[in-house]
């Protein structure tokens, strides 16, 4: 069998997995990161690449008045008894100092997103903006030919073939056909992309995860990683109980890797494993639907080589994974991808409806509330799903799910059967197989009470992140307006996740812990392959990126340490 020695052998190449291979290298360690995929990225580059770090510099100098005390209070009012307390702590200390470190040593830069509230933000600790950054745009070109291995975000959230649009662009997008500054805007990014595609085959101004992924990636090439593609870590090495190496799946055959410092293993837990899913989550155990946006190689096999390895599986979390509801997109070749359905529903003159026509939870609450009411208010039936509903003015200014707003065009989601549409609620109840009588009165009673801006039934817009989702400017509640103007549309919705919650026990240093709590020495563990620290709960955007940088960070300068002076740290409990 062919052998290759490194420091630190890291198993992905997601957020995790790049965080902590660029921090090895620049700590002067020898890196190969091995990925299953043939291209690097994960989830990560489907995502939309916000972290959550309260208190970072960017807020400090925004003048954001929060701290690390108020986040605390906010994780442990959102969390309850199962908040790790230790990981919570190192986290809220250690994450705005670990992000400014990426930003000094990489090519990854945050932008604030100011007014992003928290999803509870009405919570003790609560904030109403300030805690979630996004990467700034990347332009892939700086990756030369390395930018063919850079996972495509996802095909339903690009335009025009291959064309992101950042979270950042989507105001300009929505305003494009009333404001010309905005159609400018839109113009520039749309001409470049037209340039981009005579010589790539999609858009290079990257924004989002992709952005996040490509920034990370190029500078840890620079320091000297060592990416195998195609290569996934099939099972790990020992020197007695210790984890000295693994061995690889290549295209060349079986590799063993000596990994002097160790193995992190970052491989994103297992939102594509049937099995798994099978074990964890209660509507698929009970044999309903379940639709995943993450990739297909994130199938759990770290999580299967820490269990084998003895670390123990921190099973009880609130929920076991972070859910979304998405929508399935027909493809040419007969396939659906999914939509994730994270805005759309807060917009005013939208409203979610189950079989019966009835409206089941406030359609502005974060996509991770809306999966469990939405398999709640399914209970008895044989499969999850509801509908989101909206009228013409609604579909004109925002789009619903994958079909645009103009000049975007509605027909081709209408021949797919993606999109209904018909000129009365109760046609359109029809088309989506939904009771007529119930969708009728629903409607008639959401827009007596819309026409005023209120929802009295579930309070649609009654918190900060509601109205932050809503239809900017419209007053006096930005998530609520009566559905009233036809043609009316539909979009039907499915349980989905974007990444797992349920997953390894690691210590503050991202270290593998058995049952008893002692270290598995050698083995680290980050990113969605780790339980959530969050205990299974959602508090804001970035919940997962963020934690999956800074332990993936905090993993590679253990490791560092554990070289560079092994008397020190190795047998550290
Ligand atoms: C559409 C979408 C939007 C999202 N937006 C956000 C957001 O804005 N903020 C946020 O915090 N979260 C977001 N998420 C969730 C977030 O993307 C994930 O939680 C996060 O990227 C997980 O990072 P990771 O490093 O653990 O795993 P990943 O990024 O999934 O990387 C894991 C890698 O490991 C590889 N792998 C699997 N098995 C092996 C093996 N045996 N050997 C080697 N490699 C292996 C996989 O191929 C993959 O490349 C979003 C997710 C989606 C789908």
């Amino acid at each position: 069998m062919t052998r290759l020695a490194c420091d630190l052998l890291i198993a992905g190449s997601g957020a995790a997995g790049l965080a902590a291979a660029v921090t090895a290298a620049l700590h002067g360690l020898d890196v190969i990161v091995a990925e299953k995929a043939a291209v690097f990225g994960g989830t990560t580059a489907y995502s939309a690449g916000i972290v959550w770090v309260p208190d970072s510099q960017q807020a400090r100098a925004a003048g954001v008045q929060d701290g690390r005390d108020a986040a605390l209070r906010y994780l442990i009012a959102e969390c309850g008894n199962r908040l790790d307390r230790a990981k919570a702590q190192a986290y809220l200390d250690d994450g705005p100092e670990i992000l400014a470190w990426i930003e000094a040593n990489t090519h990854l830069r945050f932008n604030l997103a100011p007014g992003w509230p928290d999803y509870h933000p009405t919570k003790d600790g609560g904030s109403a903006g300030g805690r979630s950054l996004g990467p700034a745009p990347f332009d892939g070109r700086r990756l030369g030919a390395r930018f063919k291995d850079l996972r495509p975000p996802l095909a339903t959230t690009t335009i025009l073939g291959g064309m992101m649009v950042g979270r950042e662009d989507l105001p300009q997008f929505y305003s494009m056909t009333r404001s010309t500054r905005s159609a400018l805007h839109v113009g520039r990014l749309v001409a470049r992309y037209a340039r981009d595609r005579l010589s790539h085959p999609r858009g290079t101004r990257l924004s989002n995860g992709n952005a996040l992924a490509a920034a990370l990636a190029l500078s840890a090439f620079e320091a000297g990683v060592r990416l195998l593609l195609n290569s996934p870590v099939r099972e790990l090495a020992y020197d007695s109980a210790r984890v000295c190496g693994a061995v690889l799946d290549t295209p060349d055959g079986p590799v063993a890797i000596d990994a002097r410092a160790g193995v992190l293993l970052a491989c994103g837990g297992f939102p594509a494993d049937p099995a798994l899913r099978a074990r964890f989550y209660g509507h698929v155990a009970a044999g309903l639907n379940h639709c995943s946006a993450a990739p297909a190689e994130n199938t759990g096999d770290g999580f299967r080589l820490g269990e084998a390895a003895g670390v123990a599986v921190v099973e009880a979390q609130d929920q076991p994974a972070a859910w979304t509801p998405v929508s399935l997109v027909p493809q040419p070749d007969g396939t659906t991808l999914p939509f994730p359905h994270f805005i759309d529903r807060g917009k005013a003159g939208v409203i979610a409806v189950d079989r019966r026509g009835r409206r089941f939870i406030s359609e502005a609450l974060s996509y991770h509330d809306f999966v469990p009411a939405m398999i709640e208010a399914c209970a008895g039936d044989d499969e999850i799903a509801c509908h989101l509903i909206c009228d013409a003015t609604a579909i004109r200014r925002y789009g619903l799910g994958a079909a645009p707003p103009p000049p975007g065009r509605l027909t081709p989601h209408l021949r797919s059967g993606y999109l209904l549409r018909a000129d009365s609620i109760g046609e359109l109840a029809a088309c989506c197989g939904i009771d007529a009588a119930g969708l009728e009165a629903t409607v008639a009673r959401f827009n007596a009470a819309a026409t005023r801006g209120e929802d009295p039934v579930f309070g649609k817009g009654g918190d900060a992140y509601q109205r932050f989702n809503g239809s900017t400017g419209l007053t006096p509640n930005p998530c609520v307006a009566p559905l009233q103007t036809g043609p009316f549309y539909a979009v039907r919705l499915v349980p989905g996740d974007i990444g797992t919650f349920v997953g390894l026990k690691t210590d503050a240093q991202s270290r593998a812990l058995d049952a008893q709590g002692a270290v598995v020495e050698g083995l680290y563990i980050a990113g969605n392959d780790a339980a959530s620290f969050m205990g299974g709960t959602y508090p804001g955007a970035g919940i997962t990126i963020g934690p999956a940088l800074v332990f993936g960070h905090i993993a590679a300068r253990h490791a560092a340490a554990a070289v560079n002076q092994p008397q020190e740290t190795s047998h550290a409990r």
